[in-house]
């Protein structure tokens, strides 16, 4: 054998770096399901399920195009769980000139790859992920003499290098930027009737994962009774055609909205299809700007959607690759506490999050503004230690991948990195999430009373957060008004408040 090719699982792209110079007479492919992957954190079954699924489909895909697969099944006796020694295994028994691969997503993943390599004494052929729109070195110079990193500026640049919604060399429409359009919430009666997403019952291969993980992962959390994940390319276009189609009009409008038994509601599901690469995000932004450009859907809609995959999702690759290995130890705020235990049972009194938390174990998902404003702003409120909060969203959501997660967990959603993501802690009281949501209406706490025992804990501990970290906050210039409002409390209330919060804190530590 000249070439073993190595497959990760979210590397599932038949246009990668990896097939260049492929030649199936003398080279194939490697695959591993490994225990490990699944248990490092304690994940949700239907993300352990995604994974697997796509990888089975893919090789099977693979093996019609008559290309040598060798595949270890999680379920396999002979499987050694883990990725490195699974390596070692294979390569005694075919004994390839070299190894290929495209390199990791995950810091520590590709650390361990190298080692295995090296140890093995084989030459490792780490090619670059073409699957983003900037590479390491795109980053790397735009990040160059900046003193601070903003998403914006970043995105800026991306619009016009790929030239996306472009007059020439103006925005479109005259803005960079329709946030300002893009933050409505639905009145009393609720989001209007829309057509709820297209879904891909599991088949035969599906099913026979869920088979083993119910089996082996048994007491894994989450459930798989409404498993309807995309797990190939098919079947993310479809998806992608289906939100393009039903849902981009409105994501613009009540892409922060929530609204109880509504997980959907207007955004695209499309995170999984795309880091699992089933789907090329130039194809989805192509998509989107097309719908634009058909009258399908309006210009703030349109961009709103194409800045958080042109944006947020490269600049996120960007920030954890430049600020990785040291990143994920970061915890700026001083944060101890430990992750309630409600948070793997979604039993909790609190009623936005009882339906966030039962959504996210029911479906392994919850949209941005449910896992930013939700459980990321209880746990950073609450003072959680950033790093266990960063295992909990690595765990329960199916799109979960550490170069995505970790930057928006750590940094944007727990100001754990001091403000390298995002350029202030995004803190609210319950009065937002009364403003942008019917969950208060529901629930025996007051969003609007911080003391008392109908106090809603999310407003006492965020008066609780602004005096204990006043000092840092005043310094930042968008923290400003915030700070300022700590000056209508009194003496008493501000003493009140701080025994409330510290009563909370002791009931959940
Ligand atoms: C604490 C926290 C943890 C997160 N963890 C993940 C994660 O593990 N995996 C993940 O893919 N996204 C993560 N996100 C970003 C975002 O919440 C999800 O991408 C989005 O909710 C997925 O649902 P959707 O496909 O319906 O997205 P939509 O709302 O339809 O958005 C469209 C696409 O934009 C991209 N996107 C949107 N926001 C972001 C963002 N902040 N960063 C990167 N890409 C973005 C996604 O690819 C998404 O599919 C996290 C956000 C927060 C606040
Ligand atoms: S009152 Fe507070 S705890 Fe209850 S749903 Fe509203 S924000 Fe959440």
């Amino acid at each position: 054998m000249r070439h073993l090719i190595l497959i990760l699982g979210d590397q599932l792209n038949r246009d990668s770096a990896v097939w260049d110079g492929f030649d199936p007479q003398v080279d194939a492919v490697w695959m591993a399901e490994v225990e490990r992957e699944s248990t490092k954190v304690w994940n949700h079954k239907a993300r352990i399920v995604a994974f697997l699924a796509a990888m089975r489909h893919f090789a099977e895909s693979l093996r019609q195009e008559d290309i040598t697969v060798h595949y270890r099944r999680l379920d396999d006796p002979e499987n050694h769980g883990d990725f490195r020694m699974e390596l070692e295994a294979a390569v005694k028994k075919l004994r390839p000139q070299s190894l290929v691969m495209v390199e990791a997503g995950e810091w520590q993943v590709r650390e361990d790859f190298r080692a295995t390599a090296a140890r093995l004494k084989l030459p490792l052929d780490e090619r670059e992920d073409r699957h983003f729109m900037a590479s390491h070195a795109d980053f790397a110079k735009h990040a160059e003499g900046r003193k601070q990193l903003r998403m914006e500026y970043f995105y800026r640049e991306m619009r016009q290098r790929y030239g996306v919604l472009m007059d020439g060399k103006k925005p479109m429409g005259g803005d960079w930027n329709y946030d300002s359009e893009n933050r409505k919430s639905f009145g009393k009666e609720g989001p209007t009737l829309h057509a709820a997403p297209v879904r891909f019952l599991p088949d035969e291969i599906t099913q026979g994962v869920m088979a083993v993980v119910e089996q082996k992962l048994a007491k894994h959390p989450g459930s798989l009774a409404d498993f309807d994940w995309p797990v190939t390319p098919d079947e993310a276009q479809q998806a992608l055609d289906d939100f393009i189609q039903h849902r981009l009009a409105d994501f613009g409008d009540y892409q922060d909205a929530m609204w109880t038994n509504e997980p959907w509601l207007f955004h695209s599901r499309l995170s999984t299809a795309m880091n699992l690469k089933l789907l090329d995000p130039r194809d989805v932004i192509r998509a989107a700007e097309k719908a634009y450009q058909t009258g399908t859907a309006p210009l703030a809609a349109v961009e709103g959607f194409i800045r958080q995959i042109l944006g947020w999702r490269e600049y996120v690759r960007g920030i954890y690759w430049r600020f990785m290995p040291g990143y994920v130890t970061l915890n700026e705020l001083q944060a101890h506490q430990r992750l309630p235990d409600f948070y793997w049972t979604g039993e909790t009194d609190m009623n936005c999050l009882r339906e966030t938390i039962g959504q996210t174990l029911r479906y392994g998902y919850a949209h941005h503004i449910q896992r930013l404003m939700v459980t990321g702003l209880f746990t950073l409120l609450l003072g959680v230690r950033p790093q266990e909060v960063h295992e909990w969203y690595l765990a329960v959501y199916v799109d979960a991948v550490e170069w995505v997660e970790l930057p928006n967990t750590l940094g944007m959603s727990q100001h754990g990195d001091g403000g390298i993501m995002a350029s202030k802690p995004y803190i609210a009281s319950g009065k937002y999430i009364q403003r942008m949501s019917n969950y208060c209406a529901g629930c025996r706490y007051d969003p609007a009373t911080s003391t008392g025992p109908k106090a809603c804990p999310f407003t006492t501990l965020y008066w609780d957060f602004l005096m204990q970290h006043e000092p840092r906050l005043r310094l930042n210039q968008r923290m400003s008004m915030q700070v300022r409002n700590l000056a209508r409390l009194s003496e008493t209330e501000k003493q009140s408040i701080q025994a409330q919060a510290e009563s909370i804190r002791q009931s959940l530590a």
